[in-house]
């Protein structure tokens, strides 16, 4: 596809639509940022951005892309990990992170609705202080909604709550042609036709651009309890996952880390960690309205843990000590990325029982590829997150490993029935690996429902499947 460059004419004609010069950036006044995301090894410039306000902006801007043939890509923060907000094609960002306002509270029927620019953790803040709980939980608070809807972001609490495709009930979108649609809304149910709703929801802005949302909401847990519990090996650790799950008893969460992965969140965060004799631990927190429930609940998986080889379970019930852990966790990718020059990421998801092979198959990589390979991840729903380092590797030995070592892994993944990626999305880094992935029929109708919402490929071209 052919698309037209921007020229003079076109920034004069976007800053009329705009109506405010100092929100259309081009040239020199273009953020570098803009080229990429938190991945960083995917890197082109826009040739103009455009900070919206509001979603009457964004359908004329659209409506303008497309009589032109300009490429659009729709931005949040830019905390993205597969290069799925690096605009490929050059063209037009859409930054909608100043489309920032919670616009309703409705306590009747338990729905936030929100411009998809408002940061993560301002919705989780916000309803907290209504007695309120929206249970998505991924790492990067500072993502916007609309960036969580997009990748159809998991996180810690998914083993109990779900995703964010569970959370959300309605969405005010705007088509690749600039018409404005809205998809769902405050209702519980809804078998009305095909859910082209949950059709956008992990789209990564290739469909439509998300401008509001409609959140379903559940009464805030009143308590919360963490469960550190270290064990002798990674192996020992992960082979008990299953064993929690099958006791019925549900967890909000299960992390599984390395004591390296500890001593480098400790360094970055120049912070203690509770515990770190041990070589690996299990990381679980459960919650619920009563001390009794709860402890009714951990105490069952507390034994199951002793009786797998668990060499002590470290109970955090202050405020202060969750913090200190989930705080570590948190921070573990941060402090694996300053550890290293470069590092790619995989995301694969496995089936539960799996987790535990996996994690062997890639120590066997590390050593056979002699490269550096560190992991840790949501043990409780199979979604691990694995980082290549590059180290001080020369950028052909490096680009060679990198290869190697990737595609035995989504090779791996796709023998153990897993998936390209849990929650990061395919974006642009992982296009090869979902074709390679799905059956050629997936893929065809995949297109055409691209093909369907967006003719002229003008939306994040290049991404996901085309
Ligand atoms: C330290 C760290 C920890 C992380 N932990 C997790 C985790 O636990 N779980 C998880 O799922 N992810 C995690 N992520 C990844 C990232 O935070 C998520 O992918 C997040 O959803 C991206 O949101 P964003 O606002 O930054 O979106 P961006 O990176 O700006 O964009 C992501 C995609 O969404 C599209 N998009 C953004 N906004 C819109 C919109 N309004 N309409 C249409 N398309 C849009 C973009 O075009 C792009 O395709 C982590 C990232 C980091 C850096």
């Amino acid at each position: 596809m052919d698309y037209k460059k921007i020229d003079k004419e076109d920034i004069k004609n976007i800053v009329n639509i705009i109506g405010d010069e100092e929100r259309v950036l081009v040239g020199e006044n273009i953020n570098e940022d803009y080229s990429h995301d938190e991945l960083g090894a995917i890197k082109n410039m826009p040739e103009l951005v455009v900070r919206v306000i509001n979603t009457e902006e964004i359908s004329n801007i659209m409506k303008y892309a497309y009589e032109k043939s300009i490429p659009v890509t729709p931005r949040g923060s830019g905390t993205g990990l597969v290069g799925a907000a690096v605009p490929i094609h050059g063209g037009v960002i859409i930054d909608l992170s100043s489309m920032n306002k919670i616009l309703e509270l409705d306590e009747e029927n338990l729905t936030l609705t929100v411009e998809s620019g408002v940061l993560l953790m301002d919705i989780a803040k916000f309803v907290e202080e209504n007695d309120l709980f929206y249970p998505p939980d991924p790492g990067e608070k500072t993502a916007t909604i609309g960036g969580n809807i997009n990748t159809n972001a998991g996180g810690m609490r998914a083993v109990k709550y779900g995703v964010t495709r569970d959370y959300i009930r309605g969405l005010e979108v705007v088509l690749p042609s600039g018409e404005i649609l809205n998809l769902g809304g405050k209702v519980v149910k809804n078998s009305s036709g095909y859910s082209l709703k949950d059709l956008i929801i992990g789209s990564e802005g290739t469909l439509a651009i998300v401008t509001k949302a409609i959140l379903k909401l559940l009464p805030l847990p009143k308590k919360k309890i963490s469960l550190l519990v270290p064990f002798n090996n990674l192996e020992s650790a992960i082979n008990t996952v299953p064993k929690i799950i099958k006791s019925k008893s549900i967890p909000t969460a299960i992390e599984f880390m390395q004591r390296e992965a500890i001593v480098a969140a400790e360094e970055f965060l120049g912070k203690i960690f509770p515990d770190k004799q041990s070589d690996a631990y299990l990381l679980l927190t459960f919650d619920g309205n009563t001390t009794e429930e709860i402890e009714k609940a951990y105490d069952s998986v507390a034994k199951i843990c002793l009786d797998n080889g668990a060499i002590d379970v470290l109970i955090s019930d202050t405020e202060e000590r969750q913090e200190a852990i989930w705080s570590a966790r948190g921070a573990f990718l941060e402090a694996i990325k300053s550890s290293t020059t470069e590092m790619d990421e995989v995301d694969v998801v496995v089936p539960r029982n799996k987790v535990a092979v996996f994690v062997k198959f890639i120590h066997e990589l590390e050593d056979k590829h002699n490269i550096r390979i560190k992991s840790f991840g949501h043990a409780g729903d199979g979604n691990l997150h694995i980082y290549i380092l590059r180290d001080d590797l020369s950028q052909q030995i490096w680009e060679e490993k990198l290869n190697q070592v990737m595609d035995c892994m989504y090779e791996k993944s796709k023998e153990l029935n897993g998936m390209v990626s849990g929650e990061h999305g395919i974006g642009y880094a992982k296009k090869t690996y979902l074709n390679s992935s799905l059956q050629k029929e997936a893929l065809l109708i995949m297109n055409s429902i691209k093909q369907g919402f967006d003719s002229k490929n003008i939306l994040n071209p290049g991404k996901v499947c085309q």
